[in-house]
C-alpha cells in the first residue's frame, strides 16, 4: 500500500475508534471525554401542607408552633429544601441534589401560608413550592397574584394545582369520554399558562387535586409541558420514581413530631411487574393486584396492606410475588403497602375503578 493511503486508512481507523467510544466524540489527538458517571442515589422526602395559623380549627392546617417545630427538626437534622426544578433535573440525570433533601409544598394558595408559613420557613433557610388553583386567586382567604409575585421574587417556586381544583379522574355523568379528556387538558394547560404569564417563568410541576391521577391524566401532564406530577401517595421519592406520579406525604394538624421524624427516616418500597399497573383504570370492583418486591431487606410476608373492602395479602410460593385481593369502590382507590424494618419502607398508589 502506498504510504499516503496507509496514513489515511490509519486516520480513518482512529477516527472510527474515537467515534465509537462511549465518551463524547472528540477531535483526533485530544483526550476522550469520559462519560459523566450516573448521579448518586438520593432519597427525597416531599411534604404536602395546606396552611399555617397561630391556632387553627382546620384539620388540614398547622398551628404555627407545630409547623416551626417541624422546620426546626429539618434544620437540626441537616436537611436542605429543594425546588421541583432541582428534582426534575435530578430525575433527568443532569444535576445532583443535596444528600439530605426535602421538598416542601403548599396546596391551594391559602393566604395564611404567605402570612405565617413563609416567615417560619425563611427563619430556617427553607423555601417551598406553592401549588395554585388559578381560578380562585384573590378571594378573602386566598393569595392574590401580587402575593404570588412577591413570593416568587423571594425564591419560592410556583406550581399548578389546576384551574378549578378538579378531580381529574372523575368523569361527570353528563360528559362523554372526549369531553372529560378535553376538560382535563384545559385544567392542566390553562393553569400552567396563566401562572407563567404572571411570574414570567416556566412552570415545572403540577399537584393533582385530591392526589388523583390515571394514565390519561399523566399523559396529558406530559403533553402540557410539565416535567413533574405530584400525587399524595405515601412514601419517599428516589431516582427510580416515576416523574408523573411522585409521592408526597400529606402532613395534617394532628400528626405528631414523632410521626414526622419517622417519615424522614423512611425509604421507598420498590415494586416491579405491578398488575394492574399504576394509573390503570379497571372496570371490575373485585380485583387481584400482583407485584414483585425488589428490596432485599423486605420480607414480603411482613408487609401490611390497606386497600378496599376485604383486603387480603398473600405471597405466591412459586413466584414470590405478593398477591393482594380487594374490593374497590367506584372512583379513585388507594392501595398502601408498609414494611416495618429498618429502614421502614412504604408506598401507596391510586387505582381508578370505573365499573
Ligand atoms: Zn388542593
Amino acid at each position: 500500500m502506498d504510504k499516503r493511503i496507509r496514513l489515511i486508512v490509519a486516520i480513518i481507523a482512529v477516527a472510527a475508534l474515537v467515534g465509537c467510544g462511549r465518551g463524547k466524540p472528540g477531535e483526533i489527538g485530544e483526550p476522550m471525554q469520559p462519560e459523566k458517571p450516573p448521579l448518586p442515589s438520593r432519597t427525597v422526602h416531599v411534604f404536602c401542607y395546606h396552611g399555617v395559623e397561630p391556632e387553627t380549627e382546620n384539620f388540614y392546617f398547622h398551628r404555627s408552633a407545630d409547623f416551626e417545630e417541624q422546620m426546626q427538626t429539618l434544620a437540626d437534622e441537616g436537611f436542605e429544601s429543594i425546588t421541583c426544578k432541582q428534582l426534575a433535573d435530578y430525575l433527568g440525570g443532569t444535576e445532583d441534589i443535596p444528600a439530605k433533601s426535602v421538598l416542601l409544598s403548599f396546596d391551594d394558595g391559602n393566604l395564611c401560608v404567605y402570612e405565617n408559613a413563609c416567615p417560619i420557613m425563611e427563619k430556617y433557610g427553607f423555601k417551598a413550592t406553592l401549588f395554585l388553583n388559578t381560578g380562585s386567586m384573590g378571594g378573602e382567604t386566598q393569595m392574590s397574584w401580587q402575593h404570588v409575585r412577591d413570593l416568587h421574587s423571594r425564591g419560592y417556586e410556583i406550581g399548578a394545582h389546576t384551574v378549578t381544583h378538579a378531580n381529574l379522574t372523575k368523569r361527570a355523568e353528563s360528559q362523554s369520554v372526549e369531553e372529560h379528556e378535553a376538560s382535563v387538558v384545559k385544567e392542566l394547560t390553562e393553569s400552567k399558562e396563566q401562572i407563567e404569564q404572571m411570574i414570567g417563568e416556566q412552570v415545572v410541576a403540577v399537584a393533582y387535586p385530591y392526589g388523583n391521577y390515571d394514565e390519561f391524566v399523566m399523559s396529558a401532564v406530559r403533553e402540557a409541558g410539565y416535567r413533574l406530577g405530584f400525587s399524595i401517595d405515601r412514601g419517599a421519592v428516589d431516582e427510580q420514581s416515576n416523574p408523573w406520579r411522585l409521592p408526597r406525604q400529606m402532613v395534617v394538624r394532628d400528626n405528631s413530631l414523632r410521626t414526622f421524624k419517622r417519615w424522614l427516616a423512611q425509604e421507598p418500597l420498590h415494586l416491579a411487574g405491578l398488575s394492574p399497573s399504576i394509573g390503570q383504570v379497571v372496570s371490575q370492583t373485585d380485583i387481584e393486584i400482583r407485584a414483585r418486591v425488589l428490596d432485599d431487606d423486605v420480607n414480603p410476608s411482613a408487609l401490611s396492606v390497606e386497600a378496599g373492602k376485604g383486603t387480603n395479602l398473600s405471597v405466591s410460593e412459586e413466584t414470590n410475588e405478593i398477591v393482594i385481593t380487594t374490593t374497590l369502590s367506584k372512583g379513585a382507590n388507594n392501595v398502601r403497602l408498609q414494611h416495618p424494618g429498618s429502614p421502614s419502607r412504604e408506598r401507596s398508589w391510586v387505582i381508578v375503578c370505573r365499573p
